[in-house]
């Protein structure tokens, strides 16, 4: 028999202390149900009474599977429970559990709450009496755990204690300025642990040393079996523990693995990487390449005989299958590679050639003469798909631009305020048809953007849901000039992603040729007809 381990997200309460990061009442409810979907135990959702967003979300009811947490804080000293207006919304809240926030550290109680050890004691079995008189669930937040516990044991523990007599369901430890490292986290919950029962024990860890993921998974270790922490490690300053990390770690990692078990299935681990970029999205963050498991990089291999090896036995080089996790496996085409790479990446995208196939030579050679000219095809792979089979002869003329005009004005607008406009007008020729199309955007690679797609005759339906999700430009020092180097990732109404690049001493053209690549990218994989 497996012990569960119960995963608490608060992505929408902690998270969204996040610098920038500021939800809607909609973006909370869509977030909302994309992690019940997934399998998450517990959803706070926010701090109802704190402000109108929040309030608004728990008044009415969800219709979560997991369990839709309001956060607060407990009792206020020196006052009943039926005058605290704070409590009063709590209470109120549309919600299956409430985390109540404590104080667990006696210099904090003295002199943030100005209180004493004993009232702030009561406050919190008050609080969660209250609570559970009302039919919810209980959680107590016990702020700066760790850093009380060293500082005075015996009341940071006589607090934690407090909320389990009185009936919490977790007593969880929190780690608020970040600051503790493993090692202390598994010997201080080890400790809890002999007082208060490990399955009542939850761990929330912040970042600031870049620790939380191993906190969380010390914690355990140590007997705790709940876990708090955000999608993508969002929350203030360095953020939270990262879910999207630790999720996988405990389904694939055997430690953890072959003793516990999580509400999250082998199938649905496979939305993880989808799941964290969908929340990047609304956020309208570019995704961090570099993230584990999840990364564009994460199973991303350049080196040549690496590849190789690689190709022949891919468990040489990962720590884990990729597909795992809904990533893939990538082998970057670059001047540094050798044929395995490349004969693999045309495999997978469906142009297989023979080994002596002397295209093979002539696309290498490509890459690397077009690398010293500044595109980056490891950072962009549908340049490099496009740029593969076109050499292999496989991409069609859909269409050709015959010539663009891109104009930046700066002017005076009616209400006398300085404005920069631009406009951009494209003629492209469709089979016979010649089509020609003007749009106004906020810069100038922008306008084009718009023009471009606007009109492509018969193509257009292929084309609708293209978007543009990022837009990189870097300045390079090739040789004698600077040259401007583009990169744009698009999506699609599926939801995949990719990423063209362009290079030219002028970045209207840089940017023009990556935009291309885009469209044409976004034909060839929806099987436009010549
Ligand atoms: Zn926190």
């Amino acid at each position: 028999m497996k012990e569960r381990l119960y995963l608490f997200d608060t992505t929408l309460r902690d998270g969204a202390q996040t610098n920038g990061v500021d939800f809607t009442l909609a973006d909370k409810v869509a977030i909302a149900q994309m992690l019940d979907a997934f399998g998450l135990d517990y959803i706070e959702g926010g701090y109802p009474g704190a402000n109108p967003t929040d309030t608004q979300l728990f008044s009415e009811p969800r219709k979560l599977d997991a369990r839709f947490t309001a956060f607060g804080m407990t009792r206020r000293p020196g006052r009943s429970l039926s005058n605290d207006p704070g409590i009063a919304a709590l209470l109120e809240a549309e919600a299956d559990a409430i985390c109540f926030v404590a104080k667990a550290w006696d210099y904090h109680v003295r002199v943030a709450l100005e209180t004493t050890p004993e009232e702030n004691l009561a406050s919190i079995r008050d609080s969660v009496r209250a609570a559970k008189a009302r039919g919810r669930e209980v959680l107590v937040d016990c702020e700066h755990f760790f850093d009380g516990y060293k500082a005075n044991g015996d009341y940071a523990l006589a607090c934690a204690r407090a909320a389990y007599e009185e009936g919490a369901r977790w007593v969880v430890l929190c780690d608020t300025n970040g600051g503790t490292l493993p090692h202390e986290v598994e010997a201080i919950v080890g400790e809890v642990a002999k007082k208060i029962p490990g399955d009542h024990i939850g761990i929330h860890a912040h970042n600031d040393t870049e620790q939380a993921v191993a906190n969380s998974l010390a914690a355990v270790r140590a007997g705790a079996r709940q876990i708090q922490g955000t999608i993508n490690g969002l929350g203030e300053r360095c953020g939270n523990a990262n879910l999207v990390s630790i999720i996988p770690t405990l389904k694939l990692k055997p430690e953890f693995a072959e003793k516990f078990e999580i509400g999250i299935s082998d199938a649905k681990l496979k939305n993880l990487a989808h799941l964290s970029h969908t929340l990047d999205e609304m956020l309208n963050r570019a995704p961090d390449r570099h993230a584990p498991y999840v990364g564009v990089s994460a199973f991303a291999t350049k080196a040549g005989i690496h590849a190789s090896a690689i190709v022949k036995e891919p468990a040489t080089y990962e720590h884990v299958d990729p597909e795992t996790v809904g990533n893939r496996r990538r082998l970057l085409v670059s001047d540094q590679s050798g044929r395995s790479n490349l004969l693999a990446e045309l495999e997978r995208i469906g142009t297989a050639v023979e080994k002596e196939d002397p295209r093979l030579v002539r696309l290498l050679d490509e890459v690397k003469e077009r690398e010293a000219l500044g595109y980056a095809y490891e950072a962009a792979d549908a340049s490099f798909e496009l740029l593969a089979r076109r050499t292999l002869g496989a991409v069609p003329d859909y269409f050709n631009v015959e010539r663009f005009d891109v104009n930046v004005e700066q002017r005076y607008n009616a209400v006398g305020k300085r404005v920069t406009v631009s406009m951009a007008v494209v003629k492209v020729k469709v089979g016979n048809e010649t089509l020609i199309s003007a749009a106004e955007g906020d810069g100038p690679v922008h306008a084009l953007d718009l023009a471009l797609r606007k009109d492509l005759g018969k193509y257009q339906q292929y084309i609708e849901g293209l978007e543009l999700s990022d837009y990189r430009v870097r300045i390079l020092n090739a040789g004698t000039e600077a040259v401007t180097r583009v990169l744009i990732e698009s999506q699609d109404e599926t939801g995949e992603r990719w990423t063209t690049v362009g290079v030219s001493s002028n970045i209207i053209d840089a940017s023009f040729q990556a935009l291309m690549d885009s469209i044409v990218y976004k034909l060839v994989r929806s099987g436009a007809p010549a």
